[in-house]
């Protein structure tokens, strides 16, 4: 029988596991198909707080991995595969391990979606990014691309005209998903270039490390061009890591965990902290914050729980 239980290992379930740790819980942390999470797929981070120079976004995690086990964190491989949240003690299975805990932390992330091209792989952190806020700053006075249509695209193109020196949207359809108010916003910004509608089919070049160009086609002609670019911004939309808690945990439209009263879900005694509930800041920082959250109400909730 554990106290508490940590499901995922990026920024939001490691800060609660240090936080947990301390309070003496020994906390059991349970990596996930993505250990570390998103900051495990992004190289320098400047906005953390404590870094003036920054810090890669490996080393940040593996900081917290190593701050978290120094008091008493427990870390075990794999992905939940089922839960067991009617009644306490809840049950959490990985496949292979069956666990028994007292509360349950989740903070098993969201994970930003990508086009699936393989060259789009191997350059995440290497010009290609998920991440405008994070890593906009490094493409001051280049030339770059933002990829979709929605909301988050417009809002991403914007932001990233105050750096570079030109923003080219690209979206696959004429039309957008995007608010009205959204796109005239990005069309009225006179860095931001319009290109539709293009698909993307590659991007290069992988053997030189960096985005060099990429290669688009035209969904109505099948033209296919070329655009050189330096950087690249997916804003094509984020999953939430939420499919096991369908129908055991109160969630939004979108698959979003739903919180009240800091970090408390509808199953009394689980918690959710980090971008499995949040789809709005997203910040490294607001997920370690929600994770110290989720420690904090885990604690004063066994305090008043003595039974189980
Ligand atoms: P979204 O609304 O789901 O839009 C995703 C966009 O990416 C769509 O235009 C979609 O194209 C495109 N896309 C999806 N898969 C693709 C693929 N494989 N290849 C190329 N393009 C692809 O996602 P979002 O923009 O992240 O917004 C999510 C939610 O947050 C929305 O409810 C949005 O309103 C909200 N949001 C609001 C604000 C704001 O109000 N300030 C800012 C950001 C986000 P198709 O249209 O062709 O399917």
């Amino acid at each position: 029988m554990n106290d508490v239980i940590i499901i995922g290992s990026g920024c939001a379930g490691l800060t609660a596991a240090i936080y947990a740790g301390r309070a003496n819980l020994k906390p059991i942390v349970i990596d996930g198909f993505e250990p570390g999470g998103q900051l495990s797929l992004t190289t320098m981070v400047e906005n953390f707080p404590g870094f003036p120079e920054g810090i890669l976004g490996p080393d940040l995690i593996e900081n917290m991995r190593k701050q978290a086990q120094r008091f008493g964190a427990e870390f075990r491989a794999g992905a939940i595969t089922e839960v067991d949240l009617s009644k306490r003690p809840f049950k959490i299975s990985t496949g292979r391990e069956t666990y028994e805990t007292r509360a349950l932390i989740v903070g098993s992330g969201a994970t930003a979606k990508l086009i699936g091209l393989e060259s789009e792989k191997k350059l995440i952190g290497y010009g290609v990014s998920t991440c405008a806020t994070c890593d906009g700053y490094f493409f001051r006075g280049k030339e770059i691309a933002v990829v979709g249509g929605g909301d988050s695209a417009m809002e991403e193109a914007n932001f990233l005209s105050k750096f570079a020196s030109k923003v080219n949207l690209i979206h696959r359809r004429s039309e957008f998903r995007a608010s009205k108010i959204m796109v005239d916003r990005a069309r009225a910004n006179e860095k931001v270039n319009f290109v539709t509608p293009y698909a993307v089919e590659d991007i290069t070049d992988v053997t030189k490390g960096g985005v060099e160009t990429m290669v688009l086609r035209n969904t109505e002609t099948k033209e296919v061009k070329t655009l050189p670019v330096e950087g690249i911004f997916i804003a094509i939309g984020h999953e939430p890591n939420t499919r096991v808690f369908r129908g055991k945990l109160d969630m939004d439209e979108n698959g979003y965990l739903i919180t009240h009263h800091g970090s408390q879900t509808n199953v009394p005694g689980v918690f959710a902290a980090g971008d499995v509930q949040d789809h709005h800041y997203r910040q490294a920082i607001t997920a370690a914050g929600s994770g110290c959250m989720a420690a904090l109400d885990a604690e004063k909730f066994l305090e008043a729980h003595k039974d189980v």
